[in-house]
């Protein structure tokens, strides 16, 4: 039988408020443990929270940024359960009236657009973080870090419009992109500032009604996001074709192993008892406020794309590339800046750069290639100072020890050869030392021309002017 695969995302990320979301405790990460704590984010009784107007400032950015209906009216609400990193017995979110619905993310699939939905978007605060000792048996403890606890989260809940596991991935990708123009959330996977939670289910192609679902939890990288989806695909899709029914339940991904293990049944809703948090006021948003946010926000992914492709002329997919970050927008402009040819920049940068930066696992933020250094080389080249064959010598001594490309190219004495009787006379020798080749090229084995001006290239350590050794090469065959 053939299946449709539906997928939703749930997204937490940790908005960048100095302080916590119902106290003034820091956020700062990597604190000793149990240092960045209060009588209100230790949960002790008597204590009243006190909403951070920030988190509400950076959640309506989200809000806006992703198509969002605002809601002029929420309210926080209690979710609770019990767990050690937990100390109030309940964790302060929204539930029926959340901050923000109905919005969508725009991404691209295979070069199709589509619009993956967004459900709602709600405040919460993190819970703390248990650490297991390495100890056996009776000798094992088990502490808790309270640091986190009361960090401010949102969570970012799509529609089950996902259909396959790169859908998945790229919609993730997008949504950081925006978090991260934004700058409410780091963005960061590795270290829990960005955390996705997967529906899964299989249905019948054609059939309305959805099939049970699975929820997978922790994956810390969009790739084991999609490792993980498509096992679970394989995983469902079996159980079905036997016949036999999926489970509902919350599965853990296991990154070594390649696989999802079953956590625990899956709660529902009405097993979190939650009710209206009756500590904090109804929250009230009104337009002056939505109107204030909405002048503050940057100039989004999709915006910049547009822009670059208008303004700069380089094709769509550059474009699409050049923005996946603001960093990496923000360097290509620098450069188009000081050397105005922006399809030359966003050749290099996304060649030479992006090559160099994904081979040493390095982000763009290190900027080993200054944008000046990139456009003093790409001057070089304009001005026939050094051969584009050259520059990339000079770019990768550049990106490896910081050193200026004019230095570089005068140090090592790699200026480009244009004197015309010099190349004169090391084409005129080139041609007597290979004069098997050059009876062969006269016979018709035009191919040749390209040995020659590599025979060239090779006398001069690549230094002479392609240019001219084509035009003398041509003079001196003949042609
Ligand atoms: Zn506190």
């Amino acid at each position: 039988m053939e299946f449709e695969v539906i997928i939703g995302l749930e997204v937490h990320a940790q908005l960048l408020t100095k302080s916590k979301i119902f106290c003034s405790c820091s956020t700062v990460f990597g604190a000793e443990p149990n240092t960045h704590t209060c009588p209100i984010c230790l949960g002790m009784p008597g204590v009243l929270p006190v909403l951070n107007k920030k988190v509400v400032d950076l959640t309506l950015k989200v809000a806006l940024a992703i198509n969002c209906r605002i809601a002029h009216y929420s309210r926080f609400a209690r979710k609770n359960y019990f767990y050690p990193d937990l100390p109030k017995g309940y964790q302060i979110s929204q539930y029926e009236l959340p901050l923000a619905e109905h919005g969508h993310i725009d991404i691209l699939t295979n070069g199709k657009p589509r619009k993956i939905g967004i459900t709602r978007i709600h405040m919460e605060e993190d819970a703390g973080k248990l650490l297991h000792d390495e100890g056996m048996g009776a000798t094992s403890s088990s502490y808790v870090d309270l640091n986190r606890t009361g960090v401010p989260l949102i969570e970012i809940v799509s529609e089950p419009d996902i259909r396959t596991p790169e859908e998945a991935g790229e919609y993730l990708k997008n949504l950081r992109s925006i978090l991260q123009y934004l700058e409410v959330c780091d963005g960061n996977m590795e270290e829990g500032s960005f955390r996705c939670d997967a529906n899964i289910s299989l249905r019948p192609v054609g059939q309305q009604k959805l099939g049970t679902r699975a929820e997978l939890k922790n994956m810390n990288s969009f790739k084991n996001v999609q490792r993980a989806l498509e096992y679970e695909i394989k995983r469902q899709t079996s159980i079905l074709d036997e016949g036999a029914s999926v489970i509902q339940e919350t599965r853990l991904w296991d990154e070594a192993k390649g696989i999802t293990l079953s956590m625990r049944g899956k709660e529902e809703a009405h097993d979190y008892r939650y009710f209206p948090e009756p500590d904090l006021v109804p929250l009230i948003i009104d337009d002056e406020w939505i109107e204030g946010i909405k002048e503050s926000l940057p100039e989004l992914p999709n915006e910049k794309k547009d822009r670059f492709v208008k303004d700069y002329q380089v094709p769509e997919y550059d474009a699409e590339v050049l923005t996946t970050s603001k960093s990496l927008a923000d360097y290509f402009e620098e450069c188009v800046e000081l050397f105005p040819n922006p399809k030359v920049v966003s050749n290099w940068v996304m060649g030479e750069l992006l090559r160099r930066l994904k081979g040493d696992d390095k982000e763009i933020d290190e900027r080993p290639v200054s944008p000046g250094s990139l456009a003093k080389i790409l001057k070089m080249i304009e001005d026939g100072i050094i051969s584009g064959k050259i520059a990339k010598t000079v770019f990768g001594e550049t990106y490896l020890t910081g050193g200026d490309p004019e230095e570089i190219v005068q140090k090592k004495g790699l200026v480009q050869v244009t004197d015309q009787g010099e190349l004169l006379k090391i084409v005129e020798s080139v041609l007597i030392k290979n004069a098997k080749e050059v009876e062969d090229y006269k016979k018709g084995k035009s191919k040749l021309f390209g040995f020659f001006v590599g025979q060239v290239m090779k006398e001069t350590k690549g230094k002479a002017n392609p240019k001219l050794v084509n035009e003398i090469l041509k003079m001196k065959l003949n042609l």
